[in-house]
């Protein structure tokens, strides 16, 4: 392996960064833009194998999980949502707190242990909606784990209920909130963001909002979507914000790459990225972030089949069952709307890595036996981490 490997980075001329990176070090953001200008994508996705399996050996996870949507009522008009309503949309949609609670029992009935939650930007909610619903949402059981709110959304309701980004935060922790989500990254250069998300946060701000909640003691984790108006150098220069922040508070527990959906916009990108495009970004974000433990291939943006060959290219999570998800599929992801357990199994076993279940902090939950030999049952009988 390791001299097929050395061949294809012979040939495309990287064999310095390999060596850096074998030898584990780490390359800058000028060496991250040659890596994504290489076109040997084996090559590439080898030594991003090679950094993943050092941090997580043949292990790949996924997690039980429910994503629900409390609003998609939204202040602002980002160029490239197509979530987003006006009170005056026929679409548009609130939840009730009983409304959420009911989809959350339901959930837990099927194993889920954690709560993916995120909305728009709404004009009017009280901040006693949100941390009523941390709560009513907790009482549930005590193990379910709420992951909410992007990083905009704390900005706004901080804003609203004109409390500072550390009191919300502290106040939305004390209400059960566990993780934030990773949501709202975009691409952090000014004229990228200000191309398809105008008025959203700056990538300082984004920034910021994890910086005060790792320093709560928090964890969350943070995204980039790619794949429409940015450049290469444009990812790098997102990269490598990640890491410093990173560097700083130790704070983030994955990175989770976006692959842009191209319907029911305002920006003229009418295709979504290509599977090389998206393993590749994939593989040169394992190599550049050497201070992040895990990497998640999204199947709702990508497919569960990409998804699947993504974890020989530096993946080594692919997300969850999620049950419902609305913000990808109304931007023209075909993927459907959730996976079972045993399809996420499934999936990871052919690819030659062993199942873990893990919990919002990528802790496992559940250690799957290796398959037998010859075994055509999926699903064999799991053991208790
Ligand atoms: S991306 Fe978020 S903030 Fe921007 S319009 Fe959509 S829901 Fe609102």
């Amino acid at each position: 392996m390791r001299d097929g490997m050395n061949f294809f980075v012979q040939r495309n001329g990287l064999r310095d960064l390999h060596e850096k990176v074998v030898a584990g070090g780490r390359i800058d953001e000028s060496e991250a833009l040659r890596l994504f200008e290489s076109k040997d994508l084996n090559a590439l996705g080898a030594l991003a194998d090679l950094v993943n399996q050092r941090k997580n050996g043949r292990r790949a996870s996924y997690i039980i999980n429910r994503y629900i949507n409390y609003s998609n009522y939204c202040i602002l008009s980002c160029q490239f949502c197509s979530f987003a309503r006006k009170r005056r949309d026929a679409d548009g949609f609130q939840l009730s707190l009983e409304e959420i609670v009911q989809k959350a029992r339901e959930a837990l009935a099927l194993g889920i242990t954690e709560l993916h939650i995120v909305g728009g930007l709404h004009p009017s909610l009280p901040f006693s909606y949100y941390t009523d619903m941390l709560r009513a949402l907790g009482a549930l059981d005590p193990r379910l784990q709420l992951k909410c709110f992007t990083a905009i959304e704390i900005l706004h309701l901080a804003w609203q209920a004109k409390k500072t980004v550390p009191e919300t935060l502290a106040e939305l922790k004390s209400a059960g909130l566990v993780s934030l989500t990773g949501g709202g990254a975009e691409i952090f250069r000014p004229e990228v963001r200000s191309a398809i998300a105008r008025g959203k946060e700056s990538a300082a701000e984004y920034l910021d909002v994890h910086r005060q909640w790792h320093r709560l003691g928090g964890r969350s984790t943070c995204t980039m979507l790619f794949g429409h108006v940015e450049s290469l150098a444009d990812r790098v220069d997102h990269l490598r914000q990640l890491r410093e922040l990173q560097d700083e508070t130790r704070g983030f527990v994955g990175f989770v790459p976006l692959p842009y959906q191209p319907e029911n916009n305002n920006i003229p990108v009418t295709t979504s990225p290509t599977g090389f495009d998206s393993l590749r970004t994939l593989a040169v974000s394992r190599i550049y972030l050497d201070n992040f433990d895990h990497l998640t291939a999204y199947w709702v943006g990508m497919g569960l089949k990409l998804a699947q060959v993504a974890l020989s290219y530096g993946a080594d999570d692919l997300h969850g069952t999620i049950l419902e998800e609305h913000i990808f599929h109304m931007a023209g992801a075909t993927s459907p709307q959730g996976q079972t357990e045993a399809a996420l199994v499934k999936a990871i076993r052919e690819a030659g890595r062993s199942p873990v279940q893990r919990n919002t902090f990528y802790e496992p939950v559940k250690v799957w036996r290796e398959a037998v030999a010859g075994a055509t049952d999926p699903v064999a009988e799991p053991l208790t981490a």
